[in-house]
């Protein structure tokens, strides 16, 4: 009588997601690791892109030249 072991399954690491807190599986069968979700990964793209458009649009609107001058069409 023999006893076969059966293999040992790899359990995945479970994390919690840094968006919205739940289980998420730091696995490659989880694309959206550390996120638990597109959901979350999604969001925090999303506030990251955000605040990085936010800083350059503020950043760009001191950089616009002044042209205030209209042509003086009496020089003749
Ligand atoms: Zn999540």
């Amino acid at each position: 009588m023999t006893v076969v072991d059966p293999p040992i399954p790899v359990k995945p690491k479970r994390i919690s997601c840094p968006c919205c807190g739940g289980d998420s599986i730091y696995a490659i069968s989880n694309p959206y690791r550390p996120f638990c979700s597109a959901r979350c990964k999604n969001v925090d793209l999303g506030a990251w892109a955000s605040e990085g458009f936010r800083l350059a649009a503020s950043s760009n609107a001191e950089d616009q030249p002044l042209e205030d001058s209209p042509p003086s069409s009496a020089s003749h």
